[in-house]
């Protein structure tokens, strides 16, 4: 068969538009990694910082405890004491990836508590015993052996389990309320050195309070945690208008009994900012699931650049959104497994420039102030300097455990990340940024979340937190001294 001369030019012409459309990505996607200088800095000795890398603090000492479980109670009595006769202050640390100076105290002894990370599964009445050093990610890796999951945890599993309870970390499983909700009991090396034992009904005043306690009331040991079983599950998404947000939340997600995880995604371009939402929820299937050592490891630098490739750029924003949204509809025809979906690690999305730092904020509003908080923050996010790069969106069940609680009934976490740069202009535009949307939370009935930047002053914390003020009461009624201490405290307290 023969091609005509324009037939030839029209498939010239279509292969040429083909290759420009995927030349713009690809070449996007170069730039962002060969615009990356990975200056990993090197902290000065006896420095400490945290996650939002502006906290650079010089301490006494940074402590790692031993992974024994005897040998730990013995260091960790002789420390206190020692710390109390100098006068010194112990901060606790696990991952650090709180971004408030919540792991530090100036002048300090800081406790790295990550080496304390032994596990042990009763199988029987499905409880993980686990050391507070440990991370998500090791947890998931030895429950995988057993099919279990772990019950509630962040979106990231880079967290240590002393670190994410003394936050009282949410996820985005279905139906939960923050983690307090799987603890079963944990012991507790308090202020004079004695071990407790804290549950629901023993020492329930420090149970209530040291998860969400921000390390205030004595070091997490050793936690007992409900499991569940590990899944196969499915991937689902549907694209709507916020507004109809808890309308189809309501009507695929509450009704949906074998809907495991879900979270939603708000657009952050400049092109229909805050305008289009995804929900995104992953179905359980009858199939059993793949072990994680038997699965492959898929394109994270990729989706990683996709990320970073969104900072301060409007293209690469709706690039990101639109592979997003695009690759949800191949995603449809995989299985996943539980565990593979929460392994998931913060370097997915790691800045490699040292010059800005990513930040974290969140929001928990009721569903009945869903779009009003929405379209209050609008006009705020586009007046900001500051680059927005993230919205998602996760519901957190009413926690009747935490004496600090931000759940206080069923609410909408909304989660918002910033690429900020590292200049007193910024560091001034994010507090007043933070105050606004803070602003915004109250008048719609919701609170705000306190492992991230200390932008709030004491009084206004207050209005949010009203149980502020009999909370360090209780903490002063357990620790006089104020041997456990930290950014965190000194700044609200
Ligand atoms: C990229 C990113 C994503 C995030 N996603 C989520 C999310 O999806 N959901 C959510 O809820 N949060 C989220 N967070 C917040 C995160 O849950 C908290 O910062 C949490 O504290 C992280 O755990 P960590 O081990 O890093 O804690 P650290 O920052 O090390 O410590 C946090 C607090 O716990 C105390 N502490 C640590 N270990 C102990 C111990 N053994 N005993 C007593 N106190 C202790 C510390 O003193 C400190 O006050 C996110 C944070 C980042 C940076």
């Amino acid at each position: 068969m023969r091609i005509s001369k324009k037939n030839k030019r029209y498939s010239i012409l279509i292969l040429l538009i083909i290759l420009v459309v995927i030349a713009f990505p690809i070449i996007h996607l170069l730039k962002t990694k060969w615009g990356e200088i990975d200056r990993h800095s090197v902290l000065p000795a006896r420095h400490v910082d945290d996650a939002s890398m502006l906290n650079l603090t010089k301490v006494d000492s940074i402590i790692a405890i031993p992974a024994d479980r005897q040998a730990i109670e013995n260091q960790l009595t002789q420390i206190l004491r020692y710390a109390d006769a100098k006068g010194l202050k112990v901060a606790l640390a696990g991952a650090r990836h709180s971004m408030g100076g919540h792991t530090m105290y100036p002048g300090g002894i800081v406790l790295n508590m990550l080496p304390y990370n032994h596990m042990q599964l009763d199988t029987i009445d499905n409880i993980l015993s686990i050391g507070s050093g440990a991370l998500w990610t090791d947890a998931i890796q030895y429950l995988d052996r057993f099919d279990r999951s772990i019950a509630v945890m962040q979106a990231f599993s880079s967290f240590s389990i002393g670190g994410s309870l003394s936050v009282n970390g949410h996820g985005w499983q279905k139906n939960s309320p923050p983690l307090v909700s799987s603890v079963v009991s944990f012991t507790l090396m308090n202020a004079q050195g004695r071990v407790l034992h804290c549950s629901r009904e023993k020492n329930t005043e420090l149970f209530h309070h040291v998860l969400g306690g921000y390390g205030l009331f004595g070091i997490i040991l050793d936690v007992k945690l409900n499991v569940v079983d590990n899944r196969a599950l499915k991937y689902h998404y549907i694209n709507l208008a916020p507004e109809h947000y808890t309308a189809y939340y309501k009507k695929y997600i509450l009704d949906n009994p074998k809907v495991d995880l879900v979270f939603g995604r708000l657009r952050v371009s400049n092109k229909n900012f805050m305008e289009e939402a995804t929900l995104n929820y992953f179905e359980q299937v009858s199939e059993p699931p793949v072990q994680l050592s038997l699965q492959k490891k898929n394109i994270e630098e990729t989706k990683r650049l996709i990320f970073r490739g969104s900072v301060n750029s409007e293209y690469g924003k709706r690039l990101r959104w639109d592979l997003e949204t695009s690759s949800a509809i191949p995603a449809r025809l995989l299985t996943f497994t539980r565990n593979e979906i929460m392994d998931s690690q913060v370097s997915l999305i790691e800045n490699k420039d040292t010059t800005s730092t990513d930040l974290l904020h969140e929001y928990f509003i009721p569903e009945r102030n869903f779009m009003n908080f929405i379209q209050d923050i609008k006009p705020l996010l586009i007046k900001s300097k500051l680059d927005l790069l993230n919205i998602t969106i996760r519901a957190v069940n009413r926690d009747h455990d935490a004496y600090l609680n931000y759940a206080r009934e069923d609410v909408f976490g909304f989660v918002l990340l910033f690429n900020q740069k590292k200049t007193a202009q910024q560091e001034t535009d994010m507090q007043n940024l933070t105050n606004l949307l803070v602003d915004a939370a109250l008048k719609n009935e919701g609170t705000y979340y306190l492992p991230y930047r200390l932008h709030i002053a004491k009084e206004k914390m207050r209005k949010v937190y009203p149980q502020a003020d009999s909370f360090f009461r209780t903490k002063l009624k357990y620790d006089p001294s104020e041997l456990f201490n930290n950014k965190f405290y000194m700044h609200y307290k």
